[in-house]
């Protein structure tokens, strides 16, 4: 068989020609001017910050009077990044941390995450941190959000964590004191806390985002953001009844990763469910189980690292180990080896081929679970996988079965056109609703000063913002220069080191934790890292080995979203600075090198 037979849709199942073509088009069509100001941004001033950001729908606020003391490291944020920093700083030895959290207790995004049907997406096994040294094996698979924020819980109690966090508080300014060597915290609560080195571990999706649509500000019903759930009004809880929407109009906005979790229970409940969809996800199964209680007895000490290591290697298109033979994450790579092998390693552009078998296979689920033919194809996502978060559900598609559950599709109008006192106009017509539920996302790859929301100022009073200018300079994604002490954890660019964000954000947290020991154990006051240090990590490991891609590989050519920042990667920042994306496997291997060596490299030493 010649190479252009290998490429015939009969030989394919699908033909490359038409799909390149409808893929092109769809992302077209959805292209906006405005980009990322498409989104209302939630800072502290803005008129929608205290309604979807600042209030707590789980916890009272409590009083309580101001802080101005010192502490050897103040980690900012008590979510996956801060918790798992402070546990590995706790374990080389470092007691004086202090975790200043938004929430009323640990957690982060499985604090504010509560919406129903909220549950990980990566195996729990690989995704929750600390299990061994917690002691603690997931009941199931894919675990639901109670049981990830009583793990939270786990960790803050199992590192004794609770007893210097202050919770309830929002950082506002961090400022670097030169004389000193120490750096200022403010809050919103008026505290002024000193601290010699910060962990910014602010997390992936702590700013919350809402659609800028025209009249926004008008609606009269009742409205809140998926990550601010209101129980108080829908009832029910995260397993779902929700009896406060028998007699309710609901309108959901977004069909994100967030939205395909918590729509099954909204189509349940409510008396009438109008779902806006601008692009539809790629919604592949789901296959939870139960962990089997023999599997876990006989876990032999290291289970989890290594399993976190064979998912990683399995998500990047290495060897597949059998725990991850049906995983969704791995579908791609799946596909790949068997096109290869079907065709003899000949055909060309084997990973595009296979992700469009990929993708046909998910747009397949869709035919097999919708019963409406023309809501089907609307389901139906046409990019690449990884142009856009994949999720896994075995309840979402069937919604569309359902009477009470309308689909609307917003694509031809790049969005809901605009939002009255009564409810939202789409293609000029107006759905009158109760509630409107925003699954509108996060600032996940905005750009760094809409994203993290507070000022950093170093030496001589520079904001990092600036210093950022010409794209995020960095050494390792951890420590910049002119900040001395300073550590992005989990910032910069950990989403690139594969699917599973908890094992990055371990690897970058036993790093900082082994850098402060080092530095605390020398008596170094200030660690500031060169320029030339800078330089070196972005022009030898990010601009010319390690970066290119944007977040999960999705680039300009893809459907806008929130991985390639609304379809134009160039215009906010310079994403080859942020990109390593040779894997975890590569950053462990860099990263250990560096400590091996014992010189501390790249850093001014005071
Ligand atoms: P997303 O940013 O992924 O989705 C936002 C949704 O809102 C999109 O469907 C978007 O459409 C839609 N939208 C935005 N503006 C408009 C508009 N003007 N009109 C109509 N629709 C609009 O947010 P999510 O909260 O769903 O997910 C964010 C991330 O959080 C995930 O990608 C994932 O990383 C994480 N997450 C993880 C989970 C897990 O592991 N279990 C669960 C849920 C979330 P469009 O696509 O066209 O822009």
């Amino acid at each position: 068989m010649n190479d252009n037979n290998l490429m015939s849709p009969e030989v394919l199942g699908f033909d490359p020609e038409v799909l390149s073509q409808r893929y092109a088009s769809e992302r077209d069509k959805r292209i906006r001017n405005d980009a990322e100001e498409q989104f209302e941004q939630l800072s502290h001033d803005s008129p929608f910050a205290n309604k979807y950001l600042e209030s707590d729908p789980y916890c009272k606020t409590s009083d309580r009077s101001p802080f101005k003391d010192r502490c050897e490291v103040i980690v900012v944020g008590g979510g996956w990044v801060g918790m798992l920093t402070a546990a590995r700083l706790n374990q080389a030895g470092i007691a004086d941390i202090r975790i200043i959290e938004s929430g009323s207790d640990f957690g982060g995004t499985w604090y504010w995450n509560r919406y129903p049907g909220a549950q990980c997406d990566i195996e729990s096994y690989s995704y929750l941190p600390l299990l061994e040294e917690t002691g603690y094996v997931p009941k199931l698979r894919f675990s639901y959000a109670s049981e990830i924020y009583e793990h939270a819980q786990r960790i803050g109690k199992h590192f004794d964590l609770y007893k210097s966090a202050v919770f309830q508080t929002w950082v506002t300014e961090i400022l670097w004191l030169e004389d000193e060597c120490l750096w200022l915290i403010k809050t919103n609560r008026g505290d002024e806390m000193l601290a010699r080195h910060v962990c910014l571990g602010t997390g992936a999706a702590n700013r919350p985002r809402l659609p800028g649509i025209p009249g926004i500000e008008k609606f009269r019903g009742h409205s809140f953001h998926t990550c601010r759930w209101d129980y108080d009004y829908t009832g029910g809880g995260p397993e779902g009844g929700l009896i406060g929407l028998a007699d309710k109009t609901v309108a959901i906005i977004g069909t994100g990763a967030t939205a395909v979790q918590c729509i099954p229970a909204l189509g349940e409940s409510a008396k009438q469910l109008y779902v806006f969809q601008r692009t539809p996800s790629s919604v592949d199964a789901r296959n939870n189980a139960e962990t089997d209680p023999e599997w876990a007895s006989n876990l032999k000490p290291g289970w989890q690292k290594d399993r976190q290591k064979k998912f990683g290697e399995a998500f990047l298109g290495g060897p597949i180990d059998p725990a991850f033979a049906d995983d969704g994450w791995t579908r791609l790579t799946r596909n790949v080896a068997e096109l290869a092998n079907q065709t003899g390693g000949k055909v060309p552009n084997l990973l595009q081929m296979a992700d469009f078998k990929t993708m046909e296979e998910i747009r397949g689920i869709v035919d097999d679970t919708v019963r409406d033919p023309e809501i089907a194809e609307k389901l139906k996502a046409y990019y690449n996988q990884f142009c856009k978060r994949p999720t896994f559900n075995d309840f979402y598609l069937d919604t569309f079965n359902r009477r009470n559950v309308e689909l609307v599709d917003v694509s031809a109008t790049r969005g809901v056109e605009k939002i009255t006192e009564n409810g939202i106009v789409a293609s000029g017509k107006e759905y009158c609703v109760d509630c409107i539920v925003y699954a509108s996302g996060f600032e996940i790859t905005s750009s760094y000063e809409r994203r993290l929301g507070i000022p950093v100022f170093g030496i001589g009073g520079k904001s990092i913002y600036d210093h950022w200018q010409g794209g995020m300079r960095t050494m390792h994604g951890l420590m910049v220069s002119g900040f001395p002490n300073l550590f992005l954890c989990g910032g910069g660019f950990v989403f690139q080191l594969g699917a599973n964000y908890a094992h990055g954000i371990d690897v970058q947290a036993e790093h900082v934790a082994y850098t402060i020991s080092e530095l605390n154990s020398r008596g170094v006051k200030s660690a500031n890292v060169t320029f030339e240090a800078e330089e070196h990590w972005i022009a030898d490991q990010l601009e010319t080995k390690g970066g290119g891609f944007v977040l999960g590989g999705a680039s300009e050519t893809c459907t806008p979203g929130y991985y390639n920042q609304e379809g134009t990667t160039k215009r906010y920042r310079n994403v080859r600075r942020e990109t390593y994306s040779k894997g975890v496997g590569a950053y462990i291997k860099l990263l250990r090198e560096w400590r091996k060596n014992g010189e501390l490299q790249g850093l001014e030493l005071r």
